[in-house]
């Protein structure tokens, strides 16, 4: 979860993108448990890291050269080079190393005027800025970037760590330190949209100038959506708590340590959230674990000492008909019972009540994991730039807004109507920069999104179903292209993908903008 409690300037280190430029190739060692950050086995304590050696590419010179070369080591990383390879030849022309101040474009910035204003450093702004950079049309403090947090987090590295496989505070790092110092950094909060005036207000008042806004503050979580949730999650002796922040999602995994009998409810609310996978993908976690213990047998829930329910304010599994059916599938032959179109409204002690239709419903549990309600933050509800439902409101294929004709959006703020994940934003940020760089040189929009999203669901220790689709709920999977993978199948090369590489290559490359997801490395 964002925090906007410390947003004290975090003093910034090196360049983290130029100390890499003009290297051909690089040998990265990867822990064959972890890539950048630790792992921890379930219980706590920590694997060891056996290390194996492989080479991926540069992120200035995707993939260009490099073979794989793996001993032993999960099924899929090492034919990443080579697969990243096949997908980037038709870019690969273009992969010359660039300076970000080799073209004399004079800088508008006077004082407190940039040619672009990007609202928001989280993955889509941050990624954003860097891709805007890497065109090379952009000098210091062309850009600026304002953001009030002091952490940037991995967010979807929360479900591992709900399973009690990473440490949250491995999966953060100070906010300043992701940025290019060529971008003008206001470590504070935008109060205000003033889009007639090309203008945006900070929270002390300050006024900021810009040619082109882009506008990619994320979504907040609504604690309030359900009663009595803040004080459930805050109470250490309740078995309530919530992958979906980062004060709540270590909490988690001690929750399901502790279950040793009784009723588990894992909860995801109606209407839109991150990662729509996510409520789901704990709680498969959490069936494994007890399984394995023995306290969960999925032949025969009835006489298991654990109960498992998943109430869902969604009528189905998952909203992609493909995924859907295989969720359905799991959810019977695993015994789970399906609660549907149950939105959960209170927590009262051991008690959940949920609302279904215009009813309420009450349910005893002994554990119970929640998905709060999220939505666009007031100050961007309440502006110019929102459609009705909040989000700012940019057309489904070009990302610019469809008024203001100088403002753009990215990530779970825009009303791109697709699934929000950081991995869609490997697809719309590409689109959005070539568009955003043809409107300051007098051009058109000629760059589309097609919807890409993706969603990794963990389905058990060891196997992720990687569900990858575009606008209209279609599938676009980049293995089954590749290999004939029905990705609808949970497997374990997905698993090392969702726990090792993604978050390595979301440091290393995605947030510096070379990582455009099923696309390969980009320059
Ligand atoms: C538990 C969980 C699991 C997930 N799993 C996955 C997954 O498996 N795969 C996947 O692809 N995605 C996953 N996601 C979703 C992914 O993390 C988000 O979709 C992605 O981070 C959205 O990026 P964003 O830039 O739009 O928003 P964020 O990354 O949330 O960033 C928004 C930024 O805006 C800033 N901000 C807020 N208000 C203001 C303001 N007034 N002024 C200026 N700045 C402001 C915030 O401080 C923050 O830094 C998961 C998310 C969660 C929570």
């Amino acid at each position: 979860m964002p925090e906007f409690k410390g947003v004290a300037r975090v003093e910034r280190r090196e360049d983290p993108i130029a100390p890499n430029l003009g290297r051909s190739q690089r040998r990265y060692v990867i822990p064959a448990d972890a890539s950048h950050t630790s792992t921890k086995r379930r219980g706590g304590a920590r694997t060891s890291h056996h290390k194996q050696t492989f080479v991926l590419p540069s992120v200035e010179e995707p993939a260009c050269r490099s073979p794989s070369t793996v001993s032993s080591t999960p099924p899929l990383l090492p034919m990443l080079p080579q697969i990243l390879r096949t997908r980037l030849a038709p870019s690969a022309g273009r992969l010359a190393v660039r300076s970000f101040a080799t073209e004399a474009v004079s800088p508008v910035n006077a004082g407190k005027t940039h040619k672009v204003v990007v609202v928001g450093g989280g993955t889509a702004g941050i990624t954003v800025s860097h891709q805007l950079l890497r065109t090379g049309k952009f000098t210091q403090d062309d850009i600026a970037i304002i953001d009030p947090a002091e952490w940037h987090h991995y967010q979807p590295g929360w479900t591992l760590v709900g399973g009690g496989l990473k440490d949250k505070e491995d999966l953060r790092r100070p906010l300043a330190s992701l940025l290019d110092p060529q971008l003008k950094f206001y470590n504070t909060a935008v109060d205000s949209f003033k889009p007639e005036d090309n203008s945006v207000t900070l929270a002390n008042g300050d006024k900021l100038s810009y040619e082109q806004l882009v506008v990619a503050p994320g979504i907040a979580i609504d604690y309030g959506s359900v009663k009595g949730l803040p004080e459930a999650l805050a109470d250490e002796s309740s078995l309530v708590s919530s992958i979906y922040g980062y004060d709540s999602c270590d909490k988690v995994f001690p929750t399901i340590e502790r279950l040793q009998k009784g009723t588990a409810i894992f909860t995801q609310p109606a209407g839109v959230i991150k990662c729509a996978g996510g409520p789901q993908k704990i709680m498969w976690l959490a069936l494994d674990h007890w399984k394995q213990l023995g306290l969960y047998d999925p032949e025969n829930p009835d006489k298991s000492a654990i109960k498992i329910s998943f109430a869902t304010g969604l009528p189905v599994m998952f909203g992609v008909p493909k995924y859907s059916a295989r969720l359905e599938e799991l959810r019977k032959e695993r015994g789970v019972e399906g609660l549907f179109q149950h939105d959960l409204v209170e927590i009262n002690g051991n008690t959940a009540t949920f609302a279904k239709g215009g009813e309420q419903v009450k349910r005893q549990f002994d554990l119970l994991h929640v998905v709060p309600k999220m939505g666009p933050a007031a100050f961007l509800k309440n502006s110019p730039l929102a459609n009705e439902a909040g989000y700012v409101d940019v057309d489904d294929g070009t990302t610019q807004h469809k008024k203001f004709s100088n403002v753009w959006s990215a990530g779970d703020a825009s009303s791109l109507p697709t699934s929000k994940t950081a991995a869609a934003i490997t697809a719309e940020a590409p689109v959005l920069v070539q568009n955003l760089t043809n409107a300051l040189e007098g051009r058109g929009p000629d760059a589309i999104y097609d919807g890409y999203t993706s969603c990794p669901l963990l389905t058990e220790y060891g196997k992720v179903m990687l569900a990858e689709f575009k606008y209209g709920g279609v599938p676009k999977e980049t293995f089954n292209e590749l290999f004939g993978m029905d990705q609808a199948n949970p497997s374990k090369s997905f698993y090392y993908l969702k726990k090792d590489f993604f978050p390595w290559v979301y440091y290393k490359s995605f947030l510096k903008g070379t990582w455009a997801g099923p696309e390969g490395w980009k320059s």
